[in-house]
């Protein structure tokens, strides 16, 4: 037996006609940018994410740098996040000539840990940036609240968690704006790059609709000065078409992690692995089924790949200490749940159309390893 950490395959196989068909319809029309497929999946994902609101872009790194430019945020800003996420997270806000201000994680969700949030903030914050790491929501109430107690916006990064819920509330509906990437990799993946941006505010909206066609509502004339960052029509065309078994996707993934931590249970392993934990008041969309490994993780992950079991670590190098943000000055140790995260989490194969009988060959495979 193998199994891949990802097999996109297999989720393209079933949906082959019906995406040749809608491929085909936007070749035939020669409308490649912005039109009505465009429309089409903008209305769906707002729909989807309980926003009003939902404007395309070429990119989920671009809706970030999106958003915060919609928020004026320039050099001399601070805008807050985690140091647990992927990269574009902070290299949107330095983008901007911000700087990015890292909060630590919560150990156990492994998103920014809204205790320690208040204490970030300073006069020069114009933002705070949450993750919904690995599909799961981070706390929100009380981020929230600090937030508007400061009069701070916020923009979530909902890049792995489409559909994902706090207390009822979708990702990408709780801040001022949610930015989506349709990575290929992603819960909802296109063919190639794409992103999303939800807000419920109208101007809002219309101002990341202008900056995303060069500051121009009209061709010609530029009000400001913004990007070329546009969803192709191609790639809105297959997302049209996957959205629709989007939900039926996610909901495989929960029952898929639900039953990988029953295995990982009821495995009597030798040594230490902790499921990931799952908040009961959110809806956890399980872009990754990630465990945390305390010892030996990186021996367990080489014993896997002789198993031809797929695995992956995201993310090895938290932000804090990539080499291009070393100027922020922040040394290891800076967030040690942070770095204890990195050094202890790994990613197990996560896709709608992973098997039962290969989830009992992963957690046999970690079983059989012996540290
Ligand atoms: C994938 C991802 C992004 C960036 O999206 P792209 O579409 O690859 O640019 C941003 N943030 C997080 C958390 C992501 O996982």
């Amino acid at each position: 037996m193998q199994v891949p950490l990802l097999n996109l395959k297999a989720q393209y196989a079933p949906l082959r006609d019906e995406m040749r068909d809608a491929i085909l319809e936007v070749m035939d029309s020669q409308l490649f940018v912005l039109g009505n497929q465009v429309k089409a999946l903008e209305s769906s994902v707002a729909q989807y994410s309980q926003a009003k609101y939902a404007v395309g872009c070429a990119s989920g790194s671009d809706a970030l740098l999106l958003a915060l430019m919609a928020l004026d945020v320039k050099s001399d800003d601070e805008v807050i996040t985690t140091p647990f996420s992927f990269f574009a997270t902070a290299s949107a806000i330095t983008r901007t000539g911000a700087s990015p201000v890292f909060v630590d994680i919560d150990p156990d969700t492994y998103n920014l840990d809204a205790s320690q949030l208040e204490d970030a903030i300073t006069s020069r914050t114009k933002a705070i940036l949450p993750v919904h790491i690995y599909g799961q929501c981070a706390e929100m109430d009380p981020i929230l609240d600090i937030a508007m107690r400061h009069d701070l916006p916020v923009i979530e990064d909902a890049a792995q968690a489409i559909g994902a819920e706090d207390q009822g509330r979708r990702a990408g509906s709780m801040g001022l704006a949610g930015c989506f990437s349709f990575y290929p990799t992603k819960n909802l993946g296109g063919a190639g790059d794409g992103g999303i941006l939800t807000t419920s505010d109208e101007r809002f909206a219309e101002r990341l609709r202008r900056l995303r066609t060069h500051g121009g509502l009209t061709e010609y004339e530029h009000i400001e000065i913004g990007l070329n960052s546009r969803l192709d029509e191609l790639q809105a065309a297959v997302l049209n078409v996957k959205m629709k078994y989007l939900d039926g996707w996610s909901n495989r993934r929960a029952s898929l992690s639900a039953n990988y931590t029953q295995l990982l249970t009821n495995a009597k392993i030798s040594f230490e692995v902790v499921p990931p934990v799952v908040r009961e008041e959110g809806r956890h969309i399980f872009h990754q089924y990630v465990i945390r490994v305390p010892n030996h993780r990186d021996s367990l992950m080489l014993h896997l790949k002789e198993c031809r079991v797929g695995t992956k670590v995201y993310y090895p190098i938290p932000l804090h200490r990539q080499p291009c943000f070393q100027y922020l000055g922040k040394k290891e140790g800076a967030f040690p749940e942070t770095e204890l995260a990195a050094r202890e989490t790994l990613a197990l194969p996560m896709f709608p159309e992973l098997t039962e009988e290969q989830q009992v060959y992963v957690v046999d495979s970690i079983k059989s390893f012996k540290p």
